[in-house]
C-alpha cells in the first residue's frame, strides 16, 4: 500500500471513483476516509515521487503543506523549489506569516543559492565532499551505482525498495542508528498502518531525489559507466 508523497494518505484514498472526486485525495487530516460533507484533504492527485509531491503542494497545498514543502526543499538542497513554494505560501497567506520564520527561511535560501561551499549549510558541504573533494568510499560508490541503476530502470515506491534490497544495498548506517529497519522494503512500509504515516519512506524518497538530481546532471554515457560498476561487482 503506497502513501502519497505530497499528503501522506494512502493511494486508495486518491482514486476512489465512487466518490467522484477524480484522483484528488478524499482523506481528512487524520488519515481516515471521509464521508460526504466532511473536510477534504487539499491534495490534487496521488504523488509517487518527490518532484510530483512538490508540484502538488505548489498547485493546491494549504498553509501547513506549503510550510512543510519549503523546509523539505531546503533539506534537499533545492533552493529554487524552496523559494517557489515560499512565494506561493506568501501569495496564499498574505497576512499572518511569522516574520522571524520568513527571515530565517529567506536567509537559508539565499545561503543555498549563493556561492557554494562557503555559505552553504552543513548538509550541502557534506554533499560537496561526497561529490568530489575526497574520493568516494566503496559504500558510497555502491550506493550511487545501485540507485542510478534503479532510477534508470524506472523503479518507484516498493518496487524501487525491493530492487535495492535485491542488489544488497545496505540501508544507511545513520538511519539504522536512529531505529530504521535494516532493509529498504521493510523500512519503506514501517508505519503504514499508523495515522502519522511512514517515517522511513520519506528518508528513502529524499535519498532517491538527491541521487536523481546528480543522475540528471550527467550524460547518458557517464550514468551507464557508473551503473556498470555495480553490475561488475554483483556478477557471481
Ligand atoms: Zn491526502
Ligand atoms: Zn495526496
Amino acid at each position: 500500500m503506497r502513501a502519497c508523497e505530497a499528503c501522506g494518505h494512502i493511494e486508495a484514498l486518491h482514486t476512489a471513483p465512487a466518490v467522484g472526486v477524480g484522483t484528488a485525495c478524499i482523506s481528512n487530516k487524520q488519515g481516515h476516509p471521509v464521508l460526504k460533507g466532511q473536510e477534504q484533504c487539499w491534495c490534487p492527485r496521488f504523488a509517487n515521487t518527490v518532484p510530483e509531491a512538490f508540484e502538488a503542494i505548489l498547485e493546491k497545498g494549504n498553509r501547513a503543506a506549503l510550510e512543510r514543502g519549503v523546509r523539505w526543499a531546503l533539506e534537499l538542497g533545492d533552493s529554487g523549489m524552496s523559494s517557489q513554494l515560499l512565494s506561493q505560501l506568501i501569495i496564499s497567506n498574505p497576512s499572518g506569516l511569522d516574520h522571524e520564520w520568513l527571515r530565517e527561511i529567506r536567509s537559508r535560501i539565499a545561503a543555498l543559492s549563493g556561492s557554494g561551499t562557503i555559505q552553504a549549510s552543513t548538509q550541502m558541504s557534506k554533499s560537496a565532499k561526497r561529490s568530489g573533494l575526497r574520493p568516494k568510499s566503496k559504500t558510497e560508490q555502491k550506493r550511487e551505482s545501485t540507485i542510478f541503476g534503479a532510477i534508470k530502470a524506472g523503479y518507484t515506491g516498493p518496487d524501487y525498495c525491493r530492487e535495492l534490497d535485491r542488489q544488497r544495498l545496505p540501508v544507511p548506517q545513520q538511519w539504522i542508528d536512529q531505529g530504521c529497519p535494516p532493509t529498504y522494503e521493510t523500512a519503506y512500509m514501517r508505519g503504514s498502518s499508523s495515522p502519522s504515516g511512514r517515517p522511513w519512506a520519506k528518508y528513502i524518497q529524499d535519498e532517491k531525489y538527491r541521487y536523481r538530481k546528480s543522475y540528471d546532471a550527467l550524460t547518458p554515457a557517464k550514468r551507464d559507466e557508473i551503473i556498470a560498476k555495480n553490475a561488475r561487482r554483483t556478477r557471481p
